[in-house]
Parts: structure tokens; C-alpha cells; sequence
């Protein structure tokens, strides 16, 4: 798809403050320093409108983009971030949940992992959580423009292991540097989005 149109529409901490448009979600997890803001703003040809990680301390909220007018990506704040409180992580996991669980518009969640490691326990545990809940998943595997394409299906392969990956939830590998995966990632969510 061509992205003409990108824009942020509304920080939500509460389910009050989601749009209310009727228009298919993505929603956007990974943990934090994953390369999550990279891909959102790749995907939208934009050079900064995602920011980096999330800090913590920061208010984390869920921010919403709408996209060409169509559809809106949704940026969850990033995960496993150790030098979080216990308050703030129980405050994350009850707005996610809140989200997730909740959302019709939500056509998929894009869970972004790193290429180059076998995803954490913290990975597993959050795609444990969404196919808990019957979400359809798309596992984004981003930086791999760091490992020779020789060796990216033998890393496919430990991720979609490690994850013990549902057979009907897509793995594509991607780079935020190159923009390898990008039309197959996009070409999914077209699909997604009528579907
Ligand atoms: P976030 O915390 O998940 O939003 O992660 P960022 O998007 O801020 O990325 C974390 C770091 O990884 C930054 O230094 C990025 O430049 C780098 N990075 C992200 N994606 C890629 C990628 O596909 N290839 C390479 N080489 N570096 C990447």
C-alpha cells in the first residue's frame, strides 16, 4: 500500500479515549529496543513519527495512528523493560489487556521480535497471552539485515521453535534499514483489513 497520509491521532490510556471510528486496528507489541518504532515508521515512509523507546517513568500510553484514512495502527508500549516498578507494570499489563481483549476493530496483533535471538521469556509469555485470547498474531522478525540472508530461515526456524508458533500466524522476516519484508507485510494487512 502506498502511505500518503500518517498521522497521530490520540495518545489512550483509557478505553474512553480510543477512537471511535470503525476502522480495521493493528496493534504493535514488542519489547522494548525490539526495533518496534523503526518498523512502524518504515511502514509508513516516515522518518520519526514512531519514537523510540519507552522510558521508564513515562506515561505509557497507546498511541493511535491513522493511516491514508483507512485503517490505524495502534503502538503499544514496549515490554520487559527491567527497570520497571511493579505498579507500572501491572498498570501496562491491565491497559493492554484492557485493549486487546476488548478492541473489535483489532484485525491482528504485530508482535516484533529480533531476528538474531531466539525471542525472550518475556516474548513467550506475551504471544502465550494473545493466543490466550484468540488473536490472531503476525510475528515480525526485524533487524535482518544484521545476520547474512544465508542463515535467515535457520533464525526463522528458532523463532517460530521457540514461540512454538500456531501454524495459521505468519512469521516475516524484516528490516527496518533495507525495507526487506515491507511489501509482504503490507500485502498482509491489505488482506487482513477485508477479511
Ligand atoms: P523500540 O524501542 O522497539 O521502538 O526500538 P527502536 O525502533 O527505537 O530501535 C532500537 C534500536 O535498534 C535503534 O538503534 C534502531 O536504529 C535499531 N534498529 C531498529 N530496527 C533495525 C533494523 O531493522 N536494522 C538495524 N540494523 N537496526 C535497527
Amino acid at each position: 500500500m502506498k502511505v500518503t497520509q500518517a498521522d497521530i491521532v490520540i495518545s489512550a490510556v483509557r478505553p474512553e479515549q480510543y477512537p471511535k471510528e470503525n476502522l480495521p486496528e493493528f496493534a504493535l507489541a514488542g519489547r522494548s529496543n525490539v526495533g518496534k518504532s523503526s518498523f512502524i515508521n518504515k511502514m509508513l515512509n516516515r522518518k520519526s513519527l514512531a519514537r523510540t523507546s519507552s522510558k521508564p517513568g513515562k506515561t505509557q500510553t497507546l498511541n493511535f495512528f491513522l493511516i491514508n484514512e483507512i485503517l490505524h495502527f495502534v503502538d503499544v508500549p514496549g515490554y520487559g523493560f527491567a527497570k520497571v516498578s511493579k505498579k507500572e507494570r501491572e498498570a501496562w499489563g491491565k491497559m493492554i489487556e484492557t485493549y486487546l481483549t476488548n478492541r473489535e476493530q483489532l484485525k491482528a496483533v504485530l508482535m516484533i521480535v529480533d531476528l538474531r535471538h531466539a525471542p525472550s521469556k518475556d516474548d513467550v509469555m506475551m504471544y502465550e497471552f494473545l493466543k490466550h485470547h484468540d488473536l490472531p498474531v503476525m510475528v515480525i522478525a526485524t533487524k535482518a539485515d544484521k545476520i547474512p540472508k544465508g542463515k535467515w530461515q535457520k533464525h526463522l526456524k528458532v523463532v517460530r521453535e521457540t514461540l512454538d508458533l500456531d501454524p495459521n500466524d505468519e512469521l516475516i522476516h524484516f528490516s527496518s534499514e533495507t525495507g526487506e519484508g515491507k511489501d509482504k507485510a503490507w500485502k498482509s494487512l491489505q488482506y487482513r483489513m477485508t477479511h
